[in-house]
Formats: C-alpha cells, sequence, structure tokens
C-alpha cells in the first residue's frame, strides 16, 4: 500500500471514541522515503484543527530543533502515536493507543525509516516495545540522546534515538539547550 492510499483509509477511522470530538485525523507529514523518522505522543489543539502534525507551540520548538542540527524538515517524517486529538490533551490511555496503533504500524512498514526518534515517555514505550527493546524501558530521562539497535519488521537494522518531548520547552524555555545537545546525537550516526 501506498502512504496516500493509508493515509485516505485513516481519514475517516472510527475505532476508537476519539473519533467523536476530533476535527481532523493527523496522518502526519513529510519524505515518504524518510531516513529518520520522529513520533510524537498525540495532536494538540492546532494540530487537531489543521490535520497537520507539530504545528502549535510545540511545533515551533521542534522546528528549533531541526535548525540546531541543519535538518530539512521536509527531508523526514513526522508521526504521532495517537492519530486524534485526546480532549484537553490528556495522555493518551493504554485502550487509545492500541486501537491506533496498526496506523503506525502501517507507516513504519511504508516509510522503512533508518533511525526513529520517539518523542516523550509514550513514544518511547511504544517504539521499544515494538521493535524488542521491552527490556531497556525505563525513564525518558534515563534514555534520551541515546542510540539503541534493533531490527525493523523487514529484519534491516534501524537505529532508535529516544528523546524529550519539545513540549518540555514550551513550560520551561530554560530546557532547550538540553534538548539541543541531545538531538546533536543524530549528526554523529554513521551513514
Ligand atoms: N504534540 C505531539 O505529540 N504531537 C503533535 O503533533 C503536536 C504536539
Amino acid at each position: 500500500m501506498e502512504l496516500e492510499e493509508l493515509q485516505h483509509k485513516i481519514r475517516d477511522c472510527k475505532k476508537c471514541e476519539l473519533c467523536k470530538s476530533r476535527k481532523f485525523t493527523v496522518f502526519g507529514e513529510g519524505d515518504p522515503n524518510a531516513k529518520i523518522m520522529f513520533i510524537g505522543e498525540a495532536p494538540g489543539f492546532d494540530e487537531d484543527q489543521s490535520g497537520l502534525p507539530f504545528v502549535g507551540e510545540a511545533g515551533q520548538v521542534f522546528n528549533e530543533l531541526l535548525r540546531h542540527i541543519n535538518l530539512d524538515r521536509k527531508k523526514i517524517f513526522i508521526a504521532n502515536v495517537l492519530k486524534c486529538r485526546p480532549p484537553k490533551n490528556a495522555d493518551p490511555t493504554p485502550e487509545q493507543i492500541s486501537c491506533c496503533s496498526e496506523h503506525l504500524d502501517a507507516q513504519l512498514l511504508i516509510i522503512k525509516p533508518k533511525v526513529i526518534c520517539p518523542m516523550g515517555n509514550f513514544a518511547t514505550q511504544f517504539v521499544f516495545k515494538k521493535f524488542g527493546l521491552t527490556d531497556k524501558i525505563t525513564g525518558i530521562m534515563k534514555l534520551k540522546g541515546t542510540t539503541f539497535n534493533a531490527k525493523d519488521s523487514y529484519g534491516n537494522d534501524i537505529v532508535i534515538v529516544p528523546l524529550l518531548h519539545p513540549a518540555v520547552v514550551t513550560y520551561n524555555r530554560t530546557k532547550l539547550p538540553e534538548l539541543q545537545k541531545d538531538i546533536e546525537v543524530l549528526l554523529y550516526l554513521d551513514e
């Protein structure tokens, strides 16, 4: 299946109750052949209103982080664990995550990224469980900015780099240098 076909399929998803409160599903965006895929938690207000990932306040921080390492937003793919906004930006529930996971699974199968950067605890746990790193799961503060080797569903080598969620900086601007330092890990990965 092509990415565009998957996007159409997901647009009208009614698998969970979040379909009732959403304005748009947020499929994700970027290069279908991206080598690096960033995975956030769930759409917020601005993403729900626009149907696009990371366009609100956290998105501005995310853009700043990409600029810091000179990474073109058009050359990556950006997705979320949940495709619909939980009302009041509540934490995703285990039920919502398991309901929505088939969409992210399908995106990963099509895009086949070589590097996956889950941002925040929810995305990191999702990615670690999916790629056989369950025994390595611990708090994001211990995992962030570190590389983990794994195999994708095709048996290819991939690298997983957990990062703090950019929203952290929207609550506390002094955290920006820490996130900048963490994302610099991407500069030193082998081609
Ligand atoms: N936070 C996320 O996790 N994802 C978005 O798309 C926006 C904010």
